[in-house]
């Protein structure tokens, strides 16, 4: 996923912002990392690219 889609990327249970860390970043595109929400304490993983936003319930 671009870089840029992070501004817009919001918790899926919470609609809060998701905080970015251990990502792995290759020409703006962040090709892995894990996103996490600061309120809800929920993580989100991105893996070959593309996060992986679906309530842990779901997956
Ligand atoms: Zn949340």
């Amino acid at each position: 996923m671009q870089k840029d889609l992070l501004d817009i990327l919001v918790c899926p249970m919470c609609k809060s912002e998701l905080q970015l860390s251990s990502e792995e970043i290759i020409d703006e595109e962040i090709i892995s990392g894990l996103l996490s929400c600061d309120k809800c304490h929920e993580e989100y993983p991105i893996t070959d690219g593309i996060p992986n936003l679906l309530p842990p319930e779901l997956r």
